[in-house]
């Protein structure tokens, strides 16, 4: 039995909605309760911005 070469990995960018047939390395992945999420280059870049924000502010 063949499982479908196609469409099966088709991820969409939980923040801005862009798709990709499978995810890109580029993507940042993220399972909250057992939920898996998927960030595009720009808007983990964001995320990482924010996240990294949030650590200055817990360490300074
Ligand atoms: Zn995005």
């Amino acid at each position: 039995m063949r499982a479908s070469a196609y469409g099966d990995r088709m991820v969409s960018c939980s923040l801005c909605g862009a798709t990709a047939d499978e995810p890109p390395l580029t993507w940042t992945r993220s399972v909250e309760r057992g939920a898996t999420h998927y960030y595009c280059d720009a808007c983990s870049r964001e995320n990482v911005r924010a996240m990294e924000s949030r650590l200055d502010a817990e360490w300074f």
